[in-house]
């Protein structure tokens, strides 16, 4: 009898020191929205709950888990990176989402993106070069529970067609020109985000609109991405 209560005290005790680390990261996480997304200038209450909602060190490799809520770049393995917090906040805002949208992303890296997306919108499809990568978020974003993301390993510059047309595209690796198809992909009204510039220096952080068939650009200042790689490289 002893014996037991002694056991089930234990267990107990690991009950509570899992719940304690799990409620240290959702303080960090609070912070992290409070101080480094909400004061500098987000206000859409979707992207905040999404940010908030993440696990974004349970995206990243255990040894970085404590510095998943700073606002930097983290590496995520074969020389890519899950982007800063405040640009993924910037980045959703700007695609303007409703909770009925179709969104595709092109760089699913770890698939935190991928997740703040699926928080708000409908569906998202995600595309990955890196096979490793594109398995490794497909695991995670499954035991992380959503429903609602799709990840395909393979050139994202010829997007989805078997999904298109969709409400919202987001690039999250550097582009030296728009992909024309997905230009094409892309719905009347619809937006689509990403790091326009050089591979090896800055982007322009470009948010296109679609109306009529004509596209319009807004720049929305400098940002670093890892470059996109694939057919974007070649010769338009
Ligand atoms: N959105 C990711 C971070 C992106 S890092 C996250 O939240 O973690 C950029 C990613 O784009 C890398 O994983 C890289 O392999 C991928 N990538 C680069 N070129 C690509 C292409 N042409 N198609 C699809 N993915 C690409």
């Amino acid at each position: 009898m002893k014996k037991k209560v002694i056991s089930v005290f234990f267990v107990f005790l690991i009950f509570c020191f899992c719940l304690g680390g799990e409620d240290i990261y959702l303080k960090k996480r609070h912070q992290m929205v409070r101080v480094d997304i909400e004061r500098r200038g987000i206000t859409d209450r979707n992207v905040l709950r999404a940010m908030l909602n993440v696990p974004r060190h349970l995206m990243v490799d255990k040894d970085l888990r404590g510095k998943a809520y700073a606002d930097h770049p983290l590496p995520i393995g074969e020389g890519q990176t899950i982007s800063q917090p405040y640009v993924v906040a910037l980045m959703t805002e700007a695609l303007q989402l409703k909770s009925t949208d179709r969104v595709l992303e092109i760089g699913t890296g770890s698939g935190y993106q991928a997740a703040v997306l699926a928080e708000i919108a409908d569906q998202v499809y995600s595309i990955e070069i890196r096979e490793n990568l594109a398995s490794s978020a497909r695991k995670t974003l499954k035991q992380l529970g959503y429903k609602n993301i799709k990840v395909k390993y393979g050139d994202g510059y010829y997007g989805w067609e078997e999904y298109a047309p969709f409400d919202a595209i987001i690039i999250t690796a550097a582009a030296n020109h728009i992909p024309p198809p997905l230009i094409k992909q892309l719905k009347e009204e619809g937006r689509f985000i990403l790091p326009l510039g050089s591979t090896v220096y800055y982007q322009m952080l470009s948010l296109i609109t679609k109306k009529k068939e004509k596209i319009s650009i807004k720049q929305m200042g400098s940002v670093r991405f890892v470059p996109m790689m694939g057919k974007v490289r070649k010769k338009k």
